[in-house]
This record gives structure tokens, sequence and C-alpha cells, in this order.
């Protein structure tokens, strides 16, 4: 990290890295969430700076702001300076000195724990997978499609539509997929966002070595996290293989899985939520819109926040199981989907199991259920009819 020293002075603590474009709101969701300098972009910088000169010491408080970043990349966006690209891996790197000297914060040890005895951070072992993961067939040499399901999707009750209407679409567009079973591990996204690099690769190598064993040649994830380190890592790593997110799949099959819209979700308006993975991170704003207003009948409409401005749901980098932004009525998630509400969208929908975990959550405690329902795009087919 010491080799950044020099760039990171050269933030000026503007503060533009805290607002979208328009600057109509903060979109650092950290920021949002505790309003002091510390807590944006520049101020994290800062910190860091600091600490690295040994002007601060380290403390567990100190270690926590680090990983209040949710690895969104709002400040990649909207930083006017020419490191802005670097940003987030500084922030990452200053996170990976702390994992090597030991220096993390309890919850994080927990999650990095967790993956490394269980290859998952739930701590579930591979029989605890959920049933309807099991019932799903296993992937052999021939098949057109992996279908990496990714932690949240294998254990998280909430994510069961996601899952069941994922496959409903994929076989009513006439495509082959089997998954990896018990066999599947953790992708390492968020291991990596933590900074503990080597344990992020050994599971990369751990998948591809699955992967080159069946011979797969094409994976699809569920979640844009697995489809962000697959597509921007693991390709590197020897073993080349097309990586598409389901939200892909579901736009390029859409005449075959076509609905007029009926059922529950008639008459409602839809808006959706970018996830920073998929978003931001890899710039698949249309595909996953295309995917609904493919669909006849469904009146999309935006946040006021999206696309490369929208506002992340406070998920990432683990933190939809840390989440070290919870508890205020200014936790991330609750803002969007207070946001998301004022559209009159009767449906939110999303394209990642971490924000449909983060979003369903917080139309509970923000009392909403009567009027929003967060649903995964292959859901919102899946009912339109
Ligand atoms: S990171 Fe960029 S936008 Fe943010 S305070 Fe520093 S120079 Fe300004
Ligand atoms: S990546 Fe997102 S959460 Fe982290 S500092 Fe930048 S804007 Fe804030």
């Amino acid at each position: 990290m010491k080799r950044y020293q020099s760039q990171i002075h050269r933030c000026f603590r503007c503060g533009y890295c805290k607002f979208p474009t328009d600057y109509s709101a903060y979109n650092c969701p950290a920021y949002s969430r505790f309003r002091f300098d510390t807590y944006s972009t520049g101020g994290r910088l800062w910190l860091i700076y600091a600490w690295l000169k040994g002007e601060v010491p380290w403390s567990e408080h100190l270690a926590e702001i680090l990983y209040t970043c949710t690895t969104c990349k709002n400040c990649v966006e909207q930083c006017p300076m020419k490191f802005a690209p670097e940003i987030v891996d500084w922030i990452i790197e200053a996170r990976s000195d702390m994992v090597e000297q030991g220096k993390i914060p309890a919850r994080v040890k927990r999650f990095l724990e967790s993956v490394y005895n269980y290859g998952n951070p739930l701590k579930k072992t591979a029989a605890e997978r959920l049933p309807w993961t099991k019932g799903l067939k296993k992937y052999k040499e021939g098949t057109q499609y992996l279908l990496f399901l990714g932690c949240l999707a294998s254990y998280e009750e909430a994510t069961r539509e996601m899952v069941e209407n994922c496959v409903k679409a994929l076989d009513e567009a006439g495509v082959s997929y089997g998954t990896l079973g018990d066999d599947e591990t953790c992708c390492g996204n968020e291991v990596y966002a933590m900074g503990e690099m080597e344990l992020s690769k050994q599971l990369a190598e751990k998948n591809i070595s699955k992967f080159k064993e069946l011979g797969v040649k094409s994976v699809i994830t569920l979640c844009p996290h697995g489809y962000n380190i697959m597509k921007n890592q693991y390709q590197n790593m020897g073993y080349p293989f097309e990586v598409l997110h389901y939200s892909q799949v579901l736009a390029k099959h859409a005449d075959e899985i076509a609905r007029k819209v009926e059922g529950e979700v008639k008459g409602k308006k839809v808006t959706y939520h970018d996830p920073c993975y998929l978003g931001r991170h890899n710039k698949l704003y249309e595909t996953p819109r295309k995917a609904i207003a493919a669909h006849n009948g469904f009146e999309l409409v935006e946040m006021p926040r999206n696309r490369r401005d929208a506002f992340c749901c406070g998920g990432g980098s683990g933190n939809f199981i840390n989440d070290y932004l919870a508890g205020s009525k200014d936790s991330p998630a609750r803002i969007r989907v207070r946001e998301a509400a004022e559209t009159g969208a009767g449906i939110l929908a999303v394209a990642c199991p971490g924000c449909l975990i983060m979003l369903k959550e917080a139309v509970k405690t923000e009392n909403l259920e009567d009027r929003l329902q967060v649903m995964d795009l292959a859901t919102v087919i899946a009912k339109s009819k």
C-alpha cells in the first residue's frame, strides 16, 4: 500500500465522489449512512494515508470504517482526478495490508474464516444446501451452460423464488444447463474485496479446476459478484471460458420466454435497481432493462438515481452479511426502497441475490410491503401470466 501513498496525497478532499452526476443527493452509501467525512471516499483515503504514515494507530474502529465501503464505485465514476479508476483498488489494498497484519474487524474475520472452513460465508455445510438447489441437474460434459448459483442463492431462503424462476426461464429458453452441486465453492469476489487476496485466489483455482475437469465452456452466474470475478479475474488464470450473467440470457431468449403481462403483476409499474457489480463494475445497464421491457405490458419507470448514478443497496464487499451500514433510517437499503416507492412502481426489480435480500428486508422495515414488492428479474417475468 505504501507505493500509493504519494497518489493518495493528491486527493483534494473536494468531495465530488460523494454525489451522483447531478449532485442531487449523497451517493456514497457509507457517507449517506454516517455523514462524517471520514466515511466518504476522500476522508477514507486520508485516513489510510494517516495510518500509513503512523499518524493514527490501528484500531478496530479505524478498520471498520475501511470496511463500510461497499466497493460500489460511485467515487470511481465521479472523481475528476486521473487516479479515479484506482480508488477502490487502493481501499482494497489497504484492507489487504490489514489482513496480512492480522488486523481486521471481528465481523470480517468471521466472514473470512467461514469461507476458509466451509467454502461459503454462511457457515453451511454442503449437506445444508437448500432443497430446491439439490433438485437441479448436475453439469456433465457436453451441457451448454454451467449454472453457478453462488453462496447466497445456495443457502438463503429469501432467494428461493429467484433460483426456481431462473431455472424455469432457462427451461423455456430451451438451453441445457447443470450445476456443480456440492462441488461449488464461493466465487471469491467478496473475499477479494475484503483484501484476502490469497484465499480469493485459492477459491478461484478450486472452481477453475472443476470447470477444467468437466470441460466447461460457458458459465451463467446468478450473482453479479460472481460474474465480476469470473469475467475480470478467472479469465486471466489460464482457462478462458464465456461468462454470462443470467440477465443476459433472459434478454437473449426474450422471444422464447415472452409474456403478455397478466396475473398478479398486471398493471404494475416496474422500477429497476442496478446492482453495482453489474452496472458500474461491468457496464451492464441496458441488458437487464431489455429483459423486462421485452414482455408486453410492463411500464418501466426509472428512479432518479439510475445506471451509472445508481445508489448502492449497501450490501457489497460482504456487507449483505456483515452489514456495517445497518441500523438507521439512513441505511442505504432503506433509502433505496423509499426512492423506489416514490416512483409509484409496485415492483422493484433486482438482478442480484444480495440486493434481493437487502432490499426485501428494507421494504419490511420501512412498512412498504403493501406498496412495493421486491423481485428478481426472472421472478418478475415468471409472475407475468
Ligand atoms: S477521491 Fe477524488 S473526488 Fe473524492 S475527495 Fe479525493 S479528489 Fe475529490
Ligand atoms: S466505492 Fe462506494 S462506498 Fe466505497 S468510498 Fe466509493 S462511493 Fe463510497
